[in-house]
C-alpha cells in the first residue's frame, strides 16, 4: 500500500511537473513571438549634418586632385614624347596632341574619335590659354559641349588632349566611392554614389544633397543614426500568458482529481487489508479445529465426511486469497531476511498440499526435485510463489491435465518451475498478466474466482530474493518459472 502511495504522489507530482513546464513553454514562446525588434531613427544635431556634408566635400576634392594628378602625369609624359600606353588612366577613352606647326589634332592613344577634340573652339582657358596656331601653355579642363569632357596640358609648343569617357569615369569614381562608404563616427552611416547609381543600401537616405565636381555631379546620401527598441504584440504576450494560465489550472484540476482518486484506492486497499486481518484469526481456527476433527477421527478409526475435506480445501483457497491481498497491501520491494536452507523439505510439503485437491479434479501431479537444495532464500515467500502457480494451474488447466513442479539447480542458479498442459495463456497477455488486478479474459469469462494478485505477488517476492518471475514458452499450456542466483546473500 505505500508503494501505491508513493507512485501515487509521484504520478501527481508528474503531472503537476508537465503542467508546470508546458506552462513555461507557452509563456515563454509568447513572450518570444510578441517581442519585436525596432529600428528607430534618431535626428542628427546640426553639428552631426555639417560634419557629414564636410567629410563628403573632403573626400570628392581627395579624388579630384588624385585624378588630376594621374592625368597630368601621363599627359606630360605624352608630351615629352613618351608613349605611356600600358599606365593609362582609368576613364580615358583617347588621347590627342595639338602642334602649333599642324592644324589637325594627331591620335596618340585609346579610340580614335569621329569628332576629335578641336580648340580653335574653346575660349576657356586656365592660365594663358592658347590657340592652334599659337604657343600652347598650361593646363585646364574643357567641355566638349557633347557631354564629354577633356583635360588639357601644353608646354608652348604642343597640347596633349585626354578626352574622358562619362560612362568609364563613372566606374572609377564608384570604384573610389565604395572605398568612402561607412559608419559614421557618430553613428550615423553615409555614402558616396555616382551619378548613375541609384541603388541604396537600406531604403531612401534621409538626406541626400548634390554636389558637382570635374567628374560630373555627386550624390552624398545621409542615413540618421539608429536605436534599437524593442517592442511587444500586446495580443500575442497576453495570449501567451494566458494559454499558459489555463494549462496552469488544467494541470492543478487533474492533479486534485489524481490525488483524490489515488487517496480512495489506497482507502479501498486499507480497507480490504483490514478485512483480509480481520478474516485470518478465524479462518486459521477454523483450519485447526477442522484438522483436528480429521485426526481424532483418524484416530478413532472411523471415516471422515468427504464434506469436511472440502470445507477444509475451500479453507485453505480463503486463506490463500486473504494471505495475498495482505501481501499485496503491505507492499512491494521489501528486503527480506535470506537465510541458508534446503528448500527440498519445505517445498514438497507445499506440492503435497495440492496433490489431494488437484486429484479431485482428477488432475495428476508430478514433483522432480534432487536430493537437496541449498540455497540463501525466504522459504516462505518461495513457498507462497508456489502456493500461488498451483493454485493457477489447479483453477485454469483444467480437470484431467497433468501439472508438473521441478526444482534443480541450473548454472548456479535455482530453477522452480511449475507447468500445466492446460488452455496456457493466450498470446499477447504475458506480460498483462503479471500485473495487479488484471486476469485473464477467460477466467472471468468461465466463473473462475480470483482477484488477479497471485502473479503480481509472486512476481514481486521474486523480486525480493533478488531473483525473477516468468513465463517459458511450451509447446502446451503454461509453464512459469521461477529464478534465483545460488550464491546471492542478502542481509534483511
Ligand atoms: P487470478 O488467478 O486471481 O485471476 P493471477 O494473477 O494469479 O490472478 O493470474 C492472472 C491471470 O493469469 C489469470 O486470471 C489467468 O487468466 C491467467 N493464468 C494464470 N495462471 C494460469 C495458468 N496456469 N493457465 C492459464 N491461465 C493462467
Amino acid at each position: 500500500m505505500m508503494g501505491a502511495m508513493m507512485s501515487g504522489r509521484l504520478a501527481v507530482a508528474a503531472t503537476l511537473g508537465l503542467s508546470c513546464a508546458l506552462a513555461v513553454v507557452l509563456a515563454v514562446t509568447g513572450w518570444r513571438i510578441s517581442r519585436q525588434q525596432l529600428r528607430v531613427p534618431v535626428a542628427g544635431s546640426e553639428g552631426w549634418w555639417e560634419e557629414e556634408f564636410g567629410r563628403g566635400a573632403r573626400q570628392v576634392a581627395r579624388l579630384e586632385a588624385l585624378w588630376e594628378e594621374a592625368l597630368d602625369a601621363r599627359a606630360q609624359a605624352f608630351l615629352a614624347g613618351e608613349d605611356p600606353r600600358d599606365g593609362s588612366v582609368a576613364g580615358v577613352r583617347s588621347v590627342y596632341r595639338l602642334d602649333s606647326s599642324k592644324k589637325e589634332p594627331q591620335w596618340l592613344a585609346g579610340e580614335t574619335l569621329t569628332s576629335p577634340p578641336l580648340l580653335g573652339k574653346y575660349a576657356e582657358t586656365e592660365d594663358a590659354w592658347v590657340f592652334p596656331d599659337q604657343a600652347l601653355v598650361g593646363s585646364g579642363w574643357m567641355d566638349e559641349g557633347d557631354g564629354r569632357r577633356a583635360y588639357v596640358r601644353g608646354n608652348g609648343a604642343a597640347a596633349v588632349v585626354m578626352v574622358l569617357d562619362p560612362e568609364r569615369t563613372a566606374k572609377v569614381v564608384r570604384r573610389e566611392a565604395r572605398l568612402g562608404r561607412g559608419e559614421s563616427e557618430l553613428g550615423g552611416s553615409w555614402q558616396w554614389l555616382a551619378p548613375q547609381e541609384s541603388a541604396t543600401p537600406r531604403g531612401d537616405a534621409d538626406e541626400s544633397i548634390r554636389q558637382l565636381s570635374s567628374f560630373g555631379a555627386w550624390t552624398l546620401r545621409i542615413w540618421n543614426p539608429v536605436e534599437r527598441q524593442i517592442r511587444y504584440q500586446l495580443p500575442l504576450l497576453i495570449g501567451g500568458f494566458v494559454a499558459a494560465g489555463v494549462v496552469m489550472l488544467a494541470g492543478g484540476w487533474l492533479a486534485w482529481a489524481q490525488a483524490g482518486a489515488w487517496k480512495r484506492a489506497a482507502e479501498q486497499v486499507s480497507f480490504a487489508n483490514q478485512v483480509s486481518h480481520e478474516l485470518r484469526t478465524p479462518l486459521t481456527n477454523l483450519m485447526l479445529n477442522a484438522d483436528l476433527a480429521i485426526d481424532d477421527a483418524a484416530r478413532g478409526g472411523r471415516s471422515v465426511s468427504p464434506r469436511l475435506g472440502v470445507m477444509r480445501e475451500e479453507m485453505e483457497r480463503l486463506s490463500r486469497i486473504v494471505e495475498n491481498v495482505l501481501i499485496f497491501s503491505r507492499g512491494r520491494h521489501r528486503t527480506r531476511q535470506l537465510r541458508e536452507v534446503d528448500l527440498v523439505a519445505p517445498l514438497g510439503e507445499v506440492v503435497e498440499g495440492f496433490r489431494f485437491p488437484l486429484a479431485r479434479k482428477d488432475m495428476s501431479l508430478s514433483w522432480e526435485r534432487p536430493d537437496t537444495c541449498h540455497v540463501a532464500t525466504d522459504p516462505e515467500a518461495v513457498g507462497r510463489i508456489v502456493v500461488n502457480l498451483l493454485s493457477n494451474a489447479e483453477k485454469y488447466a483444467g480437470a484431467g491435465s497433468a501439472v508438473r513442479v521441478r526444482l534443480a539447480q541450473v548454472q548456479g542458479r535455482l530453477r522452480l518451475e511449475v507447468a500445466d498442459d492446460g488452455p496456457g495463456i493466450p498470446a499477447g497477455q504475458e506480460r498483462r498478466v503479471f500485473r495487479p488486478f488484471v486476469r485473464g479474459g477467460s477466467s472471468t469469462r468461465e466463473g473462475v474466482s480470483g482477484t488477479g494478485l497471485g502473479l503480481a505477488i509472486s512476481r514481486s517476492l521474486a523480486g525480493e530474493l533478488g531473483g525473477r518471475l516468468m513465463m517459458v514458452s511450451a509447446a502446451r499450456g503454461a509453464c512459469f518459472r521461477l529464478e534465483i542466483p545460488l550464491a546471492e546473500r542478502r542481509a534483511g
